[in-house]
């Protein structure tokens, strides 16, 4: 098991969840880290209600909201909404994003971009290869249970680098492949697939980011079980700016 500073890799914790065609027995490390979640239970118990939220935005609403800023984005017709001084005076002290993005760190996604939105619209987590973690899935918890958005939606890109560097499978510098692990087994799935196996990845690996977050929370799966929360899958073309959904 790889354990850097205390950081134990997602790739371990869907091993010990049986996920990912591995499925080992309970052991030592396992109550210890299964332990460790339901030590922190009872303050989760205690903010176990969404915000208040002044306009709460229903999933299908906030999805058509974001989609209805990238056809703007994508037509060169955008509206560049929230992002005047009011704007950031009125989001100083509180914020309600309507929509949660998983994104790629790559600097050609940038998603209050893409999407036409603006300063307190979104809440964004990137990381190379959109990957799930624990610090990831931690970050969308807050964003969904604490911070009341109905919507997370993962994205992938188009020739993703590091989707890339999971097909190419080659030994990589410091810690460039701990994420390339967790795209690794969306590889897998198509790698025998017709097409472009890069390409065909990229959808994969949003698929896979999405089973996880669905199957991998206690605090997700009661939202989506009680109907607050929707996670779905979409990717970005680079080459015309269109996001389509994949999930
Ligand atoms: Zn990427």
């Amino acid at each position: 098991m790889t354990r850097i500073n205390g950081y134990l890799g997602r790739r371990h914790l869907l091993k010990l969840a049986g996920i990912g065609g591995v499925s080992l027995a309970v052991t030592a490390t396992t109550g210890v880290l299964w332990g460790a979640q339901q030590a922190v239970r009872p303050q989760l118990a205690a903010a176990d209600q969404p915000s208040e939220n002044p306009n709460p935005v229903r999933p299908d609403d906030a999805l058509k909201k974001l989609l209805d800023g990238n056809k703007r984005f994508v037509e060169a017709k955008r509206n560049f909404p929230d992002q005047s001084t009011s704007r950031l005076h009125q989001t100083a002290a509180d914020q309600h994003p309507f929509a949660t993005l998983l994104g790629c760190a790559d600097s050609r996604v940038p998603g209050e971009i893409v999407f036409d939105q603006g300063l307190g619209d979104l809440f964004v987590v990137r990381v190379a290869g959109n990957v799930v973690n624990s610090e990831i899935m931690g970050s969308l918890e807050y964003s969904t249970l604490i911070l009341g958005t109905q919507l997370i939606l993962v994205m992938g890109h188009e020739r993703c680098g590091a989707v890339t560097a999971a097909v190419k499978d080659e030994l990589l510098p410091g810690r460039i492949g701990s994420f390339v692990e967790d795209i690794k087994p969306a590889v897998e799935r198509v790698r025998n697939k017709p097409g472009d196996l890069i390409d065909n990845a990229v959808t994969a690996n949003v698929q896979l980011q999405v089973e996880i977050l669905q199957e991998n929370s206690v605090v997700l799966a009661k939202m989506i079980k009680e109907d607050k929360l929707k996670i779905m899958g979409a990717r970005y073309d680079l080459d015309t700016g269109i996001v389509s959904m994949v999930t």
